[in-house]
Protein backbone atom coordinates (compact mmCIF):
# COMPACT_ATOMS: atom_id res chain seq x y z
CA UNK A 1 0.00 0.00 0.00
CA UNK A 2 1.23 3.26 -1.24
CA UNK A 3 2.67 5.25 1.57
CA UNK A 4 5.21 8.59 2.11
CA UNK A 5 7.83 6.38 1.70
CA UNK A 6 6.64 5.08 -1.92
CA UNK A 7 5.59 7.82 -3.05
CA UNK A 8 8.90 9.86 -2.04
CA UNK A 9 10.52 6.42 -3.71
CA UNK A 10 8.51 7.08 -6.91
CA UNK A 11 9.51 10.60 -6.88
CA UNK A 12 13.10 9.96 -7.03
CA UNK A 13 12.79 7.53 -10.07
CA UNK A 14 10.90 10.24 -11.86
CA UNK A 15 12.99 12.59 -11.08
CA UNK A 16 15.71 10.82 -12.88
CA UNK A 17 13.52 10.16 -15.69
CA UNK A 18 12.12 13.59 -16.45
CA UNK A 19 14.14 16.71 -14.80
CA UNK A 20 15.46 18.55 -17.71
CA UNK A 21 13.73 16.48 -20.13
CA UNK A 22 10.99 17.95 -22.76
CA UNK A 23 7.56 15.88 -23.50
CA UNK A 24 7.73 14.87 -26.75
CA UNK A 25 3.77 13.67 -26.21
CA UNK A 26 1.81 13.67 -23.53
CA UNK A 27 -1.65 11.66 -22.74
CA UNK A 28 -3.94 12.15 -20.02
CA UNK A 29 -6.53 9.83 -19.81
CA UNK A 30 -9.13 11.30 -17.19
CA UNK A 31 -12.18 12.71 -18.82
CA UNK A 32 -11.28 16.48 -17.12
CA UNK A 33 -7.73 16.21 -18.67
CA UNK A 34 -8.46 14.22 -22.33
CA UNK A 35 -7.79 17.63 -24.44
CA UNK A 36 -4.52 18.51 -22.07
CA UNK A 37 -1.26 18.55 -24.05
CA UNK A 38 2.09 19.59 -22.67
CA UNK A 39 4.54 18.20 -25.30
CA UNK A 40 6.91 20.73 -25.98
CA UNK A 41 7.16 21.62 -22.87
CA UNK A 42 9.94 20.52 -20.15
CA UNK A 43 10.14 19.56 -16.75
CA UNK A 44 11.66 21.62 -13.87
CA UNK A 45 11.21 19.83 -11.03
CA UNK A 46 9.47 16.44 -9.18
CA UNK A 47 8.54 16.44 -5.69
CA UNK A 48 6.82 14.45 -3.40
CA UNK A 49 4.99 16.33 -0.30
CA UNK A 50 3.79 13.46 2.22
CA UNK A 51 1.38 11.00 -0.12
CA UNK A 52 0.85 13.64 -3.24
CA UNK A 53 4.06 13.74 -6.17
CA UNK A 54 4.56 16.70 -8.33
CA UNK A 55 5.40 17.07 -11.63
CA UNK A 56 6.32 20.88 -12.10
CA UNK A 57 6.63 21.91 -15.84
CA UNK A 58 7.91 24.90 -17.17
CA UNK A 59 5.14 27.31 -19.92
CA UNK A 60 4.72 30.43 -20.84
CA UNK A 61 2.40 31.00 -17.97
CA UNK A 62 4.49 29.89 -15.56
CA UNK A 63 4.82 26.16 -13.78
CA UNK A 64 1.98 23.69 -13.91
CA UNK A 65 1.97 20.78 -11.72
CA UNK A 66 0.84 17.53 -12.46
CA UNK A 67 -0.46 16.66 -9.06
CA UNK A 68 -1.12 12.59 -8.41
CA UNK A 69 -1.97 10.38 -5.60
CA UNK A 70 -1.43 6.60 -5.80
CA UNK A 71 -4.45 6.05 -3.28
CA UNK A 72 -4.98 2.90 -2.37
CA UNK A 73 -3.55 0.73 -5.56
CA UNK A 74 -1.72 3.63 -7.64
CA UNK A 75 2.05 3.32 -9.09
CA UNK A 76 4.37 5.57 -11.27
CA UNK A 77 6.25 2.88 -13.74
CA UNK A 78 9.48 4.33 -15.71
CA UNK A 79 10.40 2.69 -18.89
CA UNK A 80 12.72 2.39 -21.96
CA UNK A 81 11.31 4.05 -24.95
CA UNK A 82 8.89 1.28 -26.53
CA UNK A 83 9.65 -1.33 -23.54
CA UNK A 84 6.78 -3.25 -22.30
CA UNK A 85 4.69 -2.49 -19.41
CA UNK A 86 4.70 -4.33 -16.49
CA UNK A 87 0.68 -3.47 -15.62
CA UNK A 88 -2.42 -3.60 -18.13
CA UNK A 89 -2.95 -0.46 -20.50
CA UNK A 90 -6.40 -0.18 -19.51
CA UNK A 91 -5.12 1.07 -15.89
CA UNK A 92 -2.88 3.70 -16.93
CA UNK A 93 -3.90 6.91 -15.89
CA UNK A 94 -1.52 9.35 -17.76
CA UNK A 95 1.55 8.57 -19.97
CA UNK A 96 4.35 11.20 -20.15
CA UNK A 97 6.69 10.31 -23.33
CA UNK A 98 10.18 12.33 -23.38
CA UNK A 99 13.28 11.27 -26.19
CA UNK A 100 14.63 9.03 -23.21
CA UNK A 101 12.16 7.18 -21.22
CA UNK A 102 8.49 6.85 -21.00
CA UNK A 103 6.69 7.33 -17.64
CA UNK A 104 3.01 5.82 -16.54
CA UNK A 105 0.71 6.90 -13.80
CA UNK A 106 -1.51 3.70 -13.35
CA UNK A 107 -4.87 3.52 -11.05
CA UNK A 108 -4.40 7.45 -9.68
CA UNK A 109 -7.27 8.36 -7.64
CA UNK A 110 -6.36 12.22 -8.05
CA UNK A 111 -4.87 13.27 -11.33
CA UNK A 112 -5.02 17.04 -11.89
CA UNK A 113 -3.33 20.24 -13.07
CA UNK A 114 -2.36 22.73 -10.50
CA UNK A 115 -0.60 26.09 -11.08
CA UNK A 116 -0.32 27.22 -7.64
CA UNK A 117 0.61 23.49 -5.97
CA UNK A 118 2.17 25.02 -2.84
CA UNK A 119 -0.77 27.14 -1.99
CA UNK A 120 -3.60 24.34 -3.05
CA UNK A 121 -1.38 21.44 -0.73
CA UNK A 122 -0.36 23.87 2.11
CA UNK A 123 -3.43 22.29 4.40
CA UNK A 124 -1.11 19.33 4.87
CA UNK A 125 1.20 19.15 7.68
CA UNK A 126 5.03 18.90 8.15
CA UNK A 127 6.55 16.19 5.56
CA UNK A 128 7.87 13.43 7.04
CA UNK A 129 10.07 12.82 4.12
CA UNK A 130 10.25 16.59 3.16
CA UNK A 131 12.94 19.02 3.34
CA UNK A 132 11.31 20.91 5.50
CA UNK A 133 10.07 18.41 8.12
CA UNK A 134 9.39 20.24 11.65
CA UNK A 135 9.16 17.53 14.05
CA UNK A 136 7.62 20.19 16.69
CA UNK A 137 5.31 21.76 14.32
CA UNK A 138 4.30 17.95 13.73
CA UNK A 139 3.91 17.26 17.93
CA UNK A 140 1.52 20.82 18.42
CA UNK A 141 -0.13 19.81 15.57
CA UNK A 142 -1.28 16.16 16.82
CA UNK A 143 -1.40 17.62 20.33
CA UNK A 144 -3.98 20.25 19.50
CA UNK A 145 -6.49 17.58 18.88
CA UNK A 146 -6.43 15.60 22.28
CA UNK A 147 -10.00 14.05 21.94
CA UNK A 148 -8.97 12.37 18.41
CA UNK A 149 -8.06 8.65 18.87
CA UNK A 150 -4.22 8.25 18.17
CA UNK A 151 -4.51 6.22 15.72
CA UNK A 152 -6.93 8.37 13.54
CA UNK A 153 -4.39 11.36 14.18
CA UNK A 154 -1.51 9.40 12.68
CA UNK A 155 -3.60 8.70 9.57
CA UNK A 156 -4.90 12.97 9.05
CA UNK A 157 -2.45 14.04 7.07
CA UNK A 158 -3.51 17.81 7.66
CA UNK A 159 -1.24 17.23 11.23
CA UNK A 160 1.54 15.01 9.73
CA UNK A 161 2.04 14.20 6.09
CA UNK A 162 3.34 10.62 4.94
CA UNK A 163 1.97 8.09 7.47
CA UNK A 164 -0.72 5.65 5.75
CA UNK A 165 -2.36 2.74 6.92
CA UNK A 166 0.47 0.11 7.57
CA UNK A 167 2.89 2.44 9.39
CA UNK A 168 0.02 3.58 11.72
CA UNK A 169 -0.38 0.00 13.07
CA UNK A 170 3.49 -0.70 13.30
CA UNK A 171 3.84 2.56 14.83
CA UNK A 172 1.16 2.36 17.78
CA UNK A 173 2.87 -1.24 18.15
CA UNK A 174 6.11 0.20 18.93
CA UNK A 175 5.02 2.48 21.25
CA UNK A 176 2.80 0.43 23.08
CA UNK A 177 0.37 2.00 22.79
CA UNK A 178 -3.76 1.05 21.51
CA UNK A 179 -4.87 2.78 18.14
CA UNK A 180 -8.23 3.74 20.09
CA UNK A 181 -6.29 5.90 23.03
CA UNK A 182 -7.13 9.49 22.87
CA UNK A 183 -4.16 11.79 21.90
CA UNK A 184 -4.11 13.53 25.25
CA UNK A 185 -3.27 10.12 26.81
CA UNK A 186 0.12 9.59 24.36
CA UNK A 187 3.22 10.67 24.53
CA UNK A 188 3.21 12.77 21.13
CA UNK A 189 6.91 13.42 20.88
CA UNK A 190 8.48 10.07 20.74
CA UNK A 191 5.84 9.17 18.31
CA UNK A 192 6.17 11.44 16.10
CA UNK A 193 10.34 10.87 15.94
CA UNK A 194 9.30 7.11 15.79
CA UNK A 195 7.46 8.14 12.71
CA UNK A 196 10.13 10.33 10.92
CA UNK A 197 12.92 7.41 12.26
CA UNK A 198 10.58 4.32 10.38
CA UNK A 199 9.69 6.27 6.99
CA UNK A 200 13.51 7.77 6.46
CA UNK A 201 14.96 3.95 7.20
CA UNK A 202 12.38 2.89 4.40
CA UNK A 203 12.49 5.41 1.39
CA UNK A 204 14.46 3.41 -0.80
CA UNK A 205 13.42 0.26 -0.05
CA UNK A 206 11.40 -1.67 -2.20
CA UNK A 207 9.85 -3.43 0.60
CA UNK A 208 8.57 -2.18 3.98
CA UNK A 209 10.59 -3.02 6.97
CA UNK A 210 9.75 -2.56 10.07
CA UNK A 211 10.97 -4.87 12.39
CA UNK A 212 14.51 -4.53 11.53
CA UNK A 213 14.13 -8.52 9.82
CA UNK A 214 13.97 -7.94 6.34
CA UNK A 215 13.07 -12.01 5.14
CA UNK A 216 9.74 -11.80 3.54
CA UNK A 217 6.86 -12.59 6.24
CA UNK A 218 9.41 -10.88 8.86
CA UNK A 219 9.21 -7.63 7.92
CA UNK A 220 6.34 -6.47 10.17
CA UNK A 221 5.20 -6.48 13.46
CA UNK A 222 1.45 -6.52 13.61
CA UNK A 223 0.15 -5.18 9.74
CA UNK A 224 -1.58 -7.97 8.08
CA UNK A 225 -0.48 -10.46 10.65
CA UNK A 226 -4.42 -11.41 12.36
CA UNK A 227 -4.73 -14.11 14.40
CA UNK A 228 -0.94 -14.93 14.16
CA UNK A 229 1.31 -15.08 17.27
CA UNK A 230 2.56 -11.26 18.73
CA UNK A 231 6.40 -11.27 17.77
CA UNK A 232 6.62 -10.32 21.05
CA UNK A 233 4.51 -12.14 22.83
CA UNK A 234 3.28 -14.49 21.15
CA UNK A 235 -0.48 -13.44 22.14
CA UNK A 236 -3.29 -13.77 18.80
CA UNK A 237 -2.63 -10.17 16.69
CA UNK A 238 -6.16 -8.44 16.51
CA UNK A 239 -7.27 -6.93 12.95
CA UNK A 240 -10.14 -4.37 13.70
CA UNK A 241 -11.49 -1.10 12.14
CA UNK A 242 -11.16 2.74 12.90
CA UNK A 243 -13.20 4.99 11.31
CA UNK A 244 -12.02 7.88 9.32
CA UNK A 245 -13.95 10.77 7.64
CA UNK A 246 -16.89 8.12 7.16
CA UNK A 247 -14.41 5.28 6.06
CA UNK A 248 -13.96 2.37 7.74
CA UNK A 249 -9.50 1.02 7.56
CA UNK A 250 -8.43 -1.54 9.03
CA UNK A 251 -6.28 -1.55 12.20
CA UNK A 252 -3.52 -4.38 13.74
CA UNK A 253 -2.89 -4.66 17.55
CA UNK A 254 -1.49 -7.03 19.86
CA UNK A 255 -3.91 -6.91 22.83
CA UNK A 256 -1.55 -7.91 25.22
CA UNK A 257 1.85 -5.74 23.94
CA UNK A 258 -0.77 -2.53 23.64
CA UNK A 259 -2.66 -0.71 26.42
ZN1 LIG B 1 2.27 -8.84 22.12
Amino acid sequence: MPEGDTVYRAAGRLRNALVGQVFTRTDFRVPALATVDLSGRSVSGVRSRGKHLLIDVDGEHGIVSIHSHLGMDGAWDVYGVGARWRRPGFKARIVLDTNVSQCVGFELPVLELLTDADTALSYLGPDLLGPDWDAAQAVTLIAARPDALIGSALLDQRLMAGVGNVYRSEICFLRGVLPTRPVSEVEISPLVDLSRKLLYANRNRVERVTTGNTRRGQQLWVYGRRAQPCRRCGTPITRDTLGENGMERVVYFCPRCQT
